[in-house]
């Protein structure tokens, strides 16, 4: 079910604009507004999960294919080779604020480790 009050539903819904790079039935990626890599994108599950957290079983598959999408953007986008880096924030440490689980995808660039402060 669609949580009304977020965002990322609603880009999914096609009520608020993205730039949508990649979707199937059952993930959309589109860019982030604020990206901090040449490539940064967002991958998201059309259904509403909020956090890692409330992910079970029946979101398994759904979840599963937020990788399959990477690496299928990674190669349609030249940088699969090159790598880059997929995130999923959790909550108040991880510095997570849209509550729709997303899997950031950056590459682009060199990246360090520790990535973020
Ligand atoms: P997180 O800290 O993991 O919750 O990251 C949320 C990300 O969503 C941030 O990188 C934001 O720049 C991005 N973001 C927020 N609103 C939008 C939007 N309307 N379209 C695309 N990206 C967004």
């Amino acid at each position: 079910m669609p949580d009304t009050d977020c965002i990322f539903c609603k880009i999914i819904a096609g009520e608020i604009p993205s730039e949508i790079i990649y979707q199937d039935d059952e993930v959309m990626a589109f860019k982030d507004v604020q990206p901090v890599a040449p490539h940064h994108y967002l991958i998201v599950p059309k259904e509403h999960v909020a956090t890692v957290n409330d992910a079970d079983e029946t979101n398994q598959k759904t979840l599963g294919r937020l990788f399959v999408a990477a690496g299928k953007i990674a190669t349609e986008l030249g940088f699969a080779e090159d790598g880059y880096r997929c995130i999923v924030n959790c909550n108040k440490h991880a510095g997570q604020v849209v509550f729709h689980l997303h899997m950031h995808l950056m590459a682009g660039k060199q990246m360090g480790w520790k990535p973020i402060g």
